[in-house]
């Protein structure tokens, strides 16, 4: 088995954001405590599990997500990387990433996450315009991202990553060209770009059912899409997925991992897993996490196995028709599709076979292209790319 990667789930924030429809909570920080303890619990079931099926444990990368895993103490954060170190083989070139909001980037932090051997920062700045900080509900500025962002490369960074967001209600192209100028002076490694979507019971979802803000406008959106391909072309940067652009080599070795359908363990509540060829995930609440793992201990004393993972609340019924569609679509976020050098000829063989007809009316709309060794989406099929996701399921 390859070396496979390892997502950690911290579901708290300071404040929620009223477009964010992911696993996060605010106000529960008094479970803080339990909530680390039980992923330290997880991590180890899961070594345990590993030894006892003779698998290998390396691991090519970590990354903690979620929420906001800046909030917490970095003393958690030390606690469960001496965790993964002491049960999993970390790689020479393990990328250990961790997800951070600007204003939690102080130095007492920035120097406990370097020790515990994270080396990517991947910053949530989402725009540099404190108007569209605040349209966003965000609780920072645009002067903390950037004394954030310098004081972390100061301290010895060489791997950062920006967020941002475009499409925001009221923002214009010059509002948006002026994020980018700022975000590329900082010079970042690696930017993920991620046009607004109004997500189901969100802030923003009632906000616009009430007629109280708009909803994004789709051309705009594009024509911000448009600009930002050439700009970071122009300015050096590689374009490697959809939403996704790094100078070269600092591609996020993570999330190619999702994309390349490669194995991870996703622990924490609502975590996914691709693991021995099964996509399971575990409950949502992290409340029922932290009581699941603390009634039903994993390790049995006896035969020191873990017994089973308690905190999976579901294991995707997996066909074989639904697998080929998720790998298919999975690689076709990729800019350079799906290609001969990550997927087998056998696979491309098959898809090419087995949605002959989709592939062809793709081909003549000008939304899917294909070269000698891959399928990939145009420069059209980016933008619409939701529409030929739809067309392989
Ligand atoms: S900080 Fe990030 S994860 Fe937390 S609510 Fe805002 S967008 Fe969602």
């Amino acid at each position: 088995m390859e070396p496979f990667s390892l997502y950690i789930h911290v579901p708290f924030c300071r404040t929620k954001c009223p477009y964010c429809d992911f696993n996060t909570y605010e106000n529960i920080e008094h479970l803080i405590d339990d909530y680390v303890r039980s992923l330290i619990y997880e991590l180890i079931c899961w070594s345990k599990y590993i030894d006892f099926n003779s698998k290998n444990k390396s691991i090519k990368s970590v990354f903690f997500g979620g929420g906001t895993p800046s909030y917490i103490s970095a003393n958690y954060i030390s606690q469960i990387m001496d965790t993964v170190e002491k049960n999993f083989n970390l790689i020479d070139t393990v990328e250990i990433s961790l997800e951070c909001n600007p204003n939690d980037l102080s130095q007492e932090k920035i120097l406990s996450w370097k020790n515990s051997k994270i080396n990517r920062i991947s910053i949530g700045a989402q725009s540099f315009s404190d108007k569209f900080l605040r349209v966003l509900g965000r609780d920072h500025d645009f002067t903390e991202i950037s004394q954030g962002f310098s004081l972390a490369r100061s301290l010895g960074f060489n791997n950062l990553s920006l967020d941002l967001i475009y499409g925001i209600p009221g923002q214009n192209i010059n509002d948006w060209k002026s994020t980018i100028n700022q975000a590329l002076k900082l010079q970042p490694e690696h930017i993920s770009m991620y046009g607004l979507t109004i997500e189901k019971n969100t802030k923003f979802d009632w906000m616009v059912t009430e007629g109280l803000m708009p909803n994004p406008d789709s051309d705009i959106a594009a024509d911000m899409y448009e600009y930002v391909e050439k700009e970071m072309y122009r300015n050096g940067y590689t374009h490697y997925e959809i939403s996704n652009w790094s100078l070269p080599g600092k591609e996020s070795l993570h999330n190619l991992t999702y994309w390349y359908s490669q194995e991870y363990i996703g622990v924490g509540a609502g975590a996914h897993s691709f693991f021995s060829g099964i996509r399971f995930w575990n409950v949502n609440s992290p409340n029922e996490y932290i009581n699941l793992l603390e009634k039903d201990p994993l390790i049995d004393n006896n035969t020191e196995i873990c017994r089973g993972f308690c905190a999976v609340s579901e294991i995707e019924d997996y066909d074989d028709n639904t697998r080929i569609a998720d790998q298919f679509i999975l690689g076709l976020r990729l800019v350079e599709g799906v290609n001969e050098s990550i997927f087998n000829q056998s696979f491309i063989d098959l898809i090419s076979k087995k949605y002959k007809k989709e592939i062809k009316e793709l081909i003549d709309i000008g939304l899917l292209e294909i070269t000698n060794s891959s399928i990939k989406l145009t420069k059209r099929g980016r933008l619409l790319a939701n529409e030929v996701f739809y067309k392989f399921l």
